[in-house]
């Protein structure tokens, strides 16, 4: 059918979609999967210790502030909160769907890499786990996911050494190596796709290291990791 013969009750959203660098087509996003406590020395600020199987949480598609390469993306201070705090993390894209997938398949899965910020409600998140309720709404917010644009990953041959960073006003905040994950990228891939079937489409948001603290309005957060376009987000 085509489209403009079909009939909706309001008019559907756009299709939320981020750039991809040296290319003109964009990766059109499906889900948001992300990581909790994937690096030990987070997990012990968190109030955790010893490997636990890893476990994920989602955030809409549409939380996403896609910012392109160069520029200053842009971010509320959100409602509700007094512990508006950043998350550094290394995005992976898929481009090839499929469940149950190994880890020594996984790599075979993933289109490319992005740098991304998992911005939390930390006191709401914390009032809802003391009281063993969803974290939605510490974590899935609108807004709360501003990334950069993707790199294929053929062309970054050691994302697995990479350096991760973020630095808040010109002073380094979280600074660690993609190296330290407790589940690397393909044991991830391989837990999530247990869970759930992946799409292409799919972005997962890895994980943070330690350093996760707050930020307010006027706060400009840069991030990086290496190979990686830099991102920079302002708070409003
Ligand atoms: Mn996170």
């Amino acid at each position: 059918m085509k489209e403009e013969s079909m009939n909706f009750v309001f008019a559907p959203p756009p299709i939320i979609s981020v750039p991809v660098i040296g290319q003109p087509e964009r990766f059109p996003v499906h889900r948001i999967y992300c990581v909790g406590r994937n690096y030990e020395e987070h997990a012990k600020e968190m109030g955790y210790t010893g490997r636990e199987p890893p476990f994920f949480f989602l955030k809409p598609a549409d939380a996403l502030v896609v910012v392109p390469e160069g520029e200053t993306g842009q971010i509320p201070y959100p409602s509700m909160t007094g512990n508006f705090h950043h998350e550094i993390e290394l995005v992976v894209a898929i481009g090839k769907g499929g469940k149950n997938i190994s880890a020594s398949q996984a790599m075979s899965h993933v289109y490319g890499y992005a740098v991304g910020l998992d911005m939390t409600r930390r006191d709401l998140q914390n009032d809802m786990k003391k009281q063993g309720r969803p974290w939605c709404i510490g974590k899935a917010f609108d807004h709360s996911a501003p990334m950069g644009p993707i790199v294929r990953a053929e062309k970054l041959a050691q994302i697995e050494s990479a350096a991760i960073a973020v630095s808040v006003n010109g002073k380094v905040r979280q600074s660690s190596q993609v190296s330290k994950l407790i589940w690397n990228i393909s044991e991830t891939i391989e837990h999530l796709s247990a869970a759930w079937e992946l799409q292409p489409g799919d972005l997962i948001f890895s994980g943070t290291p330690e350093g996760v603290a707050a930020v307010v309005s006027g706060d400009t957060m840069v991030g990086d990791v290496t190979g990686l376009p830099t991102l920079t987000v302002h708070v409003n």
